[in-house]
């Protein structure tokens, strides 16, 4: 914990600091720098409950926490890599691929299978699509999760499927393998705390301009109640403003390095172009990415949603063909 003393706090007011902090966060050990203190937590998840009394303190001008004291058990990076439902122990790049959303059972099963025999590892199960507009196809819902019951018979392969709403969480958990925190909800904390009681894998988005910060405390909410495996997925900033970088790749590698998580690329919301999604992914993976998240499926040309960002199995398979021999 770092504390910048205001420009003209006294010795009082800096005693009385020292005071507090002693009451506060017993076993701290303080040290004085130039312009302040340099405090060392022996609890450093205390420190944030802490912390809005210390700023509040007469002299004191600012008081900020490390990553670490800030997300404890996100910043650890001593997470051995797990193997199921999603095998990122041998540091192979994993795929999980599929369609933006499941729109119907006989074009759904048909990309699964194609999917899995081109190298997906994972199936994208969406039931429930959060859309900008509420006019857009908002996904299948509740009579979707039999398709996707059946996908992952015929494949044998794992489903994630994205959860937007508390009230979901319990019912997805029975029968998808990955339960995924859309871009949209990093940032609602209730919906964090209820997927991470289900005891499901956990797949974290960075939510769209959300900074390494916000992303590593939306983790820790995840840690911290309850969710045993964690993968994080670099999707951009979505504003494809002229100039601004698609993916956050360095952002991504910051994430990689602190966390010690698996973090995933995806390029298809970061691109919004399937011109653009293949060299993306290639580019993402060469950054260190663990595995992407990458829209594919047998008929992008007709899908209801996000069509223009979705790789033809074809492509897929040529991708991983690629990948192979990195
Ligand atoms: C998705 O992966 O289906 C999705 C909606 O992405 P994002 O939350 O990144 O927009
Ligand atoms: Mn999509």
């Amino acid at each position: 914990m770092r504390i910048i003393f205001k420009k003209n706090a006294g010795e009082t007011e800096r005693k009385a600091l020292l005071k507090a902090l002693a009451q506060a966060l017993p076993g701290c050990v303080p040290a004085r720098v130039p312009g302040g203190l340099v405090v060392t937590l022996s609890s450093p998840a205390r420190a944030g409950e802490t912390l809005p009394r210390l700023e509040n303190l007469p002299g004191v001008a600012a008081v900020s926490l490390s990553d670490q004291e800030l997300c404890p058990l996100a910043c650890a990076a001593g997470y051995k890599l797990f193997s199921k439902p999603l095998d990122f122990s041998s540091r192979k790049p994993v795929f999980i691929a599929g369609p933006c959303a499941v729109e119907e059972e006989e074009s759904y099963l048909a990309s699964a299978l194609a999917l899995k025999t081109a190298g997906a590892q994972a199936l994208r199960a969406a039931v429930f699509k959060p859309r900008s507009s509420p006019y857009a196809f908002q996904g299948l819902g509740w009579p979707a999760l039999k398709i996707i019951a059946k996908a992952k018979k015929l494949t044998g392969l794992p489903l994630v499927t994205e959860t937007t709403d508390t009230r979901q969480v319990e019912r997805l958990a029975e029968t998808c393998d990955i339960l995924q925190i859309g871009a949209r909800n990093m940032r609602n904390y209730e919906l964090l705390k209820e997927t991470a009681r289900s005891g499901r894998t956990v797949l974290l988005k960075r939510g769209m301009r959300a900074t390494l910060r916000e992303w590593l405390l939306s983790a820790e909410y995840l840690l911290k109640f309850g969710a045993a495996k964690l993968i994080l997925c670099e999707r951009g900033d979505s504003a494809n403003l002229p100039g601004t970088p698609l993916l956050d790749l360095r952002l991504m590698a910051a994430a990689r390095k602190l966390t010690g998580l698996p973090v995933l690329a995806d390029p298809s919301h970061a691109s919004r172009d399937r011109s653009v999604a293949a060299s993306l992914a290639l580019k993402a993976l060469r950054a260190g990415a663990d595995g992407l998240l990458i829209e594919a499926s047998l008929s992008p040309e007709t899908a209801r949603v996000d069509g223009r960002q979705t790789v033809t199995v074809e492509t897929f398979r040529a991708l991983r063909t690629i990948i192979n021999r990195l």
